[in-house]
């Protein structure tokens, strides 16, 4: 009973060992569409914020323009008073204020020019911005949809593997299944074999007591790693043997 539920579990992990590779994939796949969903997400916020630059330096080249021309409107109506007005006292304070508006205009005269640089320089940014959004979306676009169709492909192949499993593990003591479980979670090969008196993975040299257990087709689990271990014995070969042979 033992002996057969032992060449049962050392079958299920050697098919669930077969997994592995297409899981570290699909790792792989998820990750590298994550970076790609970032790198668009990126993409369309420098285009988003360049589009609101653009937009935010339009309103003040407009609000200065607006300014400039209310102060000339302020200058020429000044002079047109100043052909009316009869005093001297008027007149002079009259000059005082028209001249203050042409001041005023000169002032923003240099506010205006260097805004309306920044505008079309911010303007040039965005035409190679969004040129440079539809290059790269349209080809990041390409790598999402071909590594997703991969990663479809896969999960595929680990549904069919689940369904495989289950009538894997008949036969298989439940205590040995849950350790099992417990130790796939943290380990890629969570079961692994005594050679030479020490454990494969980390070379653990299993003291006498438990060499012995292990010859009895106990399952044990490593002191130094806390893989599950196993020994093959003699029906595990032939098994093996048996199974290279109908191959
Ligand atoms: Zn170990």
């Amino acid at each position: 009973m033992h002996k057969n539920s032992l060449n049962l579990f050392i079958k299920l992990i050697s098919f669930d060992q077969s997994l592995v590779k297409t899981k570290k994939e699909i790792k792989e796949l998820t990750d590298s569409l994550d970076a790609c969903n970032k790198e668009l997400h990126q993409l369309s916020l420098s285009l988003e914020t360049s589009i609101h630059n653009v937009r935010n330096l339009k309103k003040e080249v407009d609000a200065k323009e607006l300014e400039m021309k209310l102060l000339d409107e302020q200058e020429k109506a000044g002079k047109e008073r100043l052909a009316s007005v009869s005093s001297d006292k008027e007149y002079q304070a009259l000059k005082r204020e028209v001249e203050g508006y042409k001041k005023k205009q000169h002032e923003y005269e240099d506010g205006l020019v260097s805004t309306w640089g920044a505008y079309e320089c911010a303007q040039k940014e965005l035409e190679s911005l969004e040129k440079k959004y539809t290059d790269e979306k349209e080809e990041i676009e390409r790598v999402i949809l071909h590594k997703q169709e991969r990663l479809d492909e896969l999960n595929k192949v680990v549904e069919s593997h689940a369904k495989e499993q289950s009538s894997k593990q008949e036969g298989i003591p439940e205590e040995w299944l849950t350790l099992y479980k417990r130790m796939s979670g943290a380990v890629s090969n969570p079961v692994v074999e005594v050679l030479r008196g020490s454990c494969v993975a980390c070379f653990y040299k299993i003291p006498h007591q438990d060499i012995l257990s292990l010859q009895n087709d106990e399952l044990l689990s490593c002191k130094g790693c806390y893989r599950l271990l196993y020994s093959k014995n003699e029906s595990v070969q032939e098994l093996e043997i048996e199974e290279k042979g109908s191959d």
